[in-house]
């Protein structure tokens, strides 16, 4: 069989941290940048007895990107811990929303470009939550080993699961470009993806034309442009064809996508799969 023989199938989870004065579950300053380690507090670097304390702004701003991405509105949700070891986050577990997120079942229409034709398509959205970003890590050359920054600890962020309804590295990228613009419209997010204030995980598979099953998938984290959105996918889904083609498996993974060399590697199996 040949490239064109198979179908990419992707599925985008977006990160976008909102414009609220302060954190999500502090009082400490939410805005970017700043002196290393001058906007944290018992809270947000994780001192044990204290309490979160939910910022009302942060939630009506999750809201609102469910109305404006058609979601229906869950009256009743709830947060839970994601807990997980690492150096940027020093509760060593996230506050996020996993069975009853705020916001469900949405559809975003995007239109788009692609060999020369104008094309129209409704991406379904699974679910907005609303959840707290990690800090930053920094590597240093004149230093041996790594710093971190708890700045950014406790910064809301909203995360966008779409559906996995995407078939083309245009389609991928023009969702993007559509959940920007929205994000920008309504004014919860500035969305400067150099920043980091909106970043995609990429979910890629590949499948037979005609297959009723979906393969499996890779994720690729953190993808900040939409350049690379689209060289990750291409990159990706060619890889994966390649695999199949040699008789090889696809392994579920996540993979760190290195724009600058067009290449992705694996980074680890999936924790829960
Ligand atoms: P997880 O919680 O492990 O990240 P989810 O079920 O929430 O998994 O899916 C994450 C993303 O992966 C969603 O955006 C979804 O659309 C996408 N996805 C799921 N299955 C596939 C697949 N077979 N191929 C491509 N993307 C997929
Ligand atoms: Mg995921
Ligand atoms: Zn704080």
């Amino acid at each position: 069989m040949s490239v064109s023989d198979y179908i990419p199938v992707i599925g985008l989870e977006i990160h976008s941290e909102l414009l609220t004065k302060s954190k999500v579950f502090c009082t400490c300053s939410a805005e970017f940048g700043g002196e290393r380690n001058t906007r944290c507090c018992p809270v947000c670097s994780g001192m044990p007895g204290t309490l979160p304390v939910i910022n009302q702004t942060a939630v009506e701003y999750a809201v609102r990107a469910g109305y404006a991405l058609g979601c229906s509105i869950n009256k009743f949700s709830v947060f839970d811990r994601k807990n997980y070891f690492y150096p940027d986050l020093p509760k060593a577990y996230q506050i996020s929303q996993m069975p009853l997120p705020l916001c469900i079942n949405g559809v975003v229409p995007i239109d788009y470009e692609e060999n020369g034709e104008k094309k129209h398509k409704e991406i379904r959205i699974n679910r907005i939550h609303l959840e707290e970003d990690a800090g930053k890590l920094l590597h240093d050359e004149s230093f041996a080993g790594s710093l971190v920054d708890f700045n950014r600890c406790g910064v809301p962020l909203i995360e966008i699961v779409s559906e996995p309804d995407m078939h083309s590295s245009a389609e991928a990228k023009a969702y993007l470009e559509t959940i920007k613009s929205i994000l920008q419209y309504i004014d919860i997010s500035d969305c400067k993806m150099q920043e980091g204030s909106l970043r995609a995980d990429v979910n890629v598979s590949v499948m037979e034309k005609g297959a009723t099953e979906f393969g499996t998938r890779t994720e690729m984290k953190n993808i900040n442009s939409f350049k690379a959105i689209h060289n990750a996918v291409e990159a990706e889904a060619e890889r994966q064809i390649e695999l199949i083609e040699d008789g090889e498996k696809v392994v579920q993974e996540t993979r760190r996508w290195d724009d600058s060399k067009g290449t992705s590697y694996a980074m680890r199996s999936k924790e829960d799969a």
